[in-house]
């Protein structure tokens, strides 16, 4: 199912002074990744697996390692860190990449219904490898196809789409598990995007997904807008962890009159925002997708720091959906 690099990740730890060894990787990968410890034990390396969650580059299990005096880490899933820089701990990411024949089939035809010419391809680390072969074969049906540029060229990841967005597309074709990533690209650019499953062969677009985010967006930046009480939630994790920003918005509200309480958390949960007690509002400044993915969670409106401004200025009319994600 997945290529976990396995040479290259003995080869690290035996280059490296490492008696243990922290695992990390999402909650879908976790099962599969039984024949790696086993490989890493024989070599005599003492493995934990961490089982806590595991949601992006950004999300390092600096505080397990810790707890535990371990200071090698391998992160499995993601291509490497997300808004944040590496320090005191020695960490391996290895993406997962996906062991499975991408059919293109049902993405041509998609394509040809919908008679538009200019592609822009793009993919989770787990298919990136596959891009080029599907530029290969779109471009043999006559289509024109562009991969953004950076380190990682096509690369989406939940809140960052700088790797993707290209000029002069018809629309845009997500490769990855689910909607998530498809979701996300289309906060950013007016382009319909498509996204195109490997695992189920499926192809969809996310439009209405995008129009009932929208909505809600809306409604929340509404009621928000006549919030006195607001808590800033800021996450501890490393790539999430933006207090100077926290600190930013308390001043915003306060000078606009509001109050803001800052809270700090690890995991969001429904349960443990209900135990904070009473407010008007939050401002997340964790992962932006929480707000737009998770939004039952929050049991009063959410918004997001690049959204503030409308509520504060109360000029939704001219909301703009690539907030959500700043
Ligand atoms: S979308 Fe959220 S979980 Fe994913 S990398 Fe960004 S901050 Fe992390």
């Amino acid at each position: 199912m997945y290529d976990f690099e396995v040479e290259k990740i003995l080869k690290w730890v035996k280059g490296s002074d490492a008696k243990f060894l922290l695992v990390q990787a999402p909650d879908g990968v976790k099962p599969y990744l039984s024949s790696l410890l086993e490989a890493l034990e024989e070599i005599g390396i003492t493995v934990v697996l961490s089982g806590e969650h595991s949601w992006g580059g950004c999300d390092l299990a600096f505080c397990e390692a810790e707890a535990l005096g371990i200071k090698h880490i391998l992160h499995v899933g993601h291509h490497g860190p997300v808004r944040f820089k590496i320090s005191g701990f020695n960490v391996l990411f290895i993406p997962g990449y996906a062991a499975l024949r991408l059919d293109v089939e049902p993405l041509l035809s998609q394509l040809k219904a919908m008679r538009v010419r200019r592609v822009g391809l793009a993919a989770s680390v787990q298919h990136l490898k596959g891009l080029e072969k599907v530029r290969r074969e779109l471009e043999e049906e006559g289509f024109e196809v562009k991969i953004g540029g950076g380190r990682f060229p096509g690369l989406v990841i939940g809140c960052d789409y700088s790797a993707t967005m290209v000029a002069d597309v018809d629309v845009y074709v997500v490769i990855a598990g689910g909607v998530f990533h498809a979701l996300g690209l289309s906060f950013m650019t007016d382009r319909e995007v498509l996204a195109f499953d490997p695992y189920l062969g499926r192809v969809r677009t996310v439009e209405k997904l995008r129009q009932r985010v929208l909505a809600r967006r809306l409604s929340d930046l509404a009621e928000a807008a006549s919030a006195e009480k607001f808590f800033i939630l800021v996450s501890v994790k490393p790539g999430q962890n933006r207090f100077a920003l926290a600190l930013e918005v308390k001043r915003r509200l306060e000078k606009a009159g509001r109050r803001g309480l800052i809270v700090a958390l690890n995991e969001f949960s429904g349960e443990k925002l209900l135990n904070l007690g009473s407010c008007d509002a939050f401002v997340n400044t964790a992962c932006p997708r929480l707000t737009t993915d998770n939004r039952d969670m929050f049991p009063r409106p959410v918004v997001n720091p690049g959204e503030l401004r409308y509520v504060l200025e109360g000029n939704l009319a001219e909301y703009d959906l690539r907030s959500v994600l700043l």
